[in-house]
């Protein structure tokens, strides 16, 4: 017997390096007309790395003091930023001492106790952050600083008050632009691109895979990444979320379709993707949407 076309897809998605969940979801996936991406390990490599390690002059603290407590708190963290910074850490020598108590929060940061105070790490200007001190306005400026060069920014406190700022790059893939252009020409619309990362960076990215400036939305938290799902989704679009973190995890649930980055993601986020790119390709996207079509074309 022949196969179904759906699973003969599915199994073309595996030789692309897609893997589909389900017959059901290959079908849904023919009917996406909205693509929206995540920044962060989807259209970047997710391999960031520091580039500039800046402790505020009234902590006390060396740029490898700084470094090492930041690395300390975020070494049970599977982000990226976490990993860049421990990666950091390790490539001066330092000697990381361990974490107690560790928390993360999905797109905000981590938290620990190291060496019996509190250490946080996380996104500079968050509403709740005291702003009149002046370790704030400083900590804010020096963010500010690596955000207009497009970079990513993170802020370390100690109980509570900053005591230095990181500066974090990635690299765009190398297909990301083509991968923007063939979605855009699949479904007629250029991609829309949903980040936690601040707006510079996201500005940037933007610009270099040729995502259209209005379709940047930044800053958010992960159910603001549902929200902006749903938003779509109430205009009549069917949306596809393309995500690896965490944080991505209640937007992929929330979309029509959604599939997560299998190298770099998270547990989380595989399994509540409805397919995962295997091998670590991004055109693997265009490619399945294009291939859950032509299926659906045989089965019609
Ligand atoms: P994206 O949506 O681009 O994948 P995330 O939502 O994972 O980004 O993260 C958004 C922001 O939250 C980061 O740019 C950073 O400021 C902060 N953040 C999240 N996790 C961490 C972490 N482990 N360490 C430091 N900062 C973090
Ligand atoms: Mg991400």
């Amino acid at each position: 017997a022949t196969m179904p076309p759906l699973l003969s897809a599915i199994a073309t998605a595996g030789r692309h390096g897609v893997l589909v969940k389900s017959a059901v979801v290959m079908e849904r996936l023919g009917q996406v007309d909205t693509v929206a991406l995540d920044k962060t390990g989807t259209l970047t490599e997710g391999t960031p790395r520091v580039t500039a390690v800046r402790p505020l002059g009234g902590s006390g603290l060396t740029g490898d003091d700084l470094l090492t407590l930041a690395a300390a708190a975020e070494h049970p963290s599977e982000h990226p930023l976490a990993r860049a910074v421990v990666d950091a850490a390790r490539a001066r020598r330092l000697h990381l001492p361990a974490a107690e108590e560790f928390t993360s929060a999905p797109g905000v940061g981590v938290t620990a106790t190291v060496g019996g105070r509190t250490i946080a790490v996380g996104a500079p200007g968050r509403p709740s952050d005291g702003t009149d001190d002046p370790a704030w306005a400083h900590a804010a400026y020096l963010a500010g600083e690596l955000e207009d060069a497009g970079h990513t920014a993170v802020v370390v406190r100690r109980d509570g008050a900053p005591v230095g700022v990181l500066g974090l790059a990635d690299r765009p893939r190398p297909e990301a632009a083509a991968t923007v252009a063939a979605l855009a020409a699949l479904t007629g619309r250029t991609p829309i691109l949903l980040t936690g990362d601040n707006s510079r960076a996201a500005a940037r990215l933007a610009a270099e895979t040729g995502i259209a400036a209005d379709d940047v939305h930044a800053g958010l938290l992960p159910e603001d990444k549902v929200r902006a799902v749903r938003r779509l989704a109430a205009d009549g679009r069917t949306v596809l979320l393309v995500g690896d973190g965490v944080n991505d995890a209640p937007a992929l649930a929330a979309a029509h379709s959604g599939i997560a980055m299998g190298r770099v993601g998270s547990d989380l986020a595989l399994e509540t993707a409805d397919a995962v790119v295997v091998r670590d390709e991004l055109t693997a996207v265009p490619a399945v949407l294009a291939l859950s079509r032509a299926a659906h074309r045989l089965v019609v």
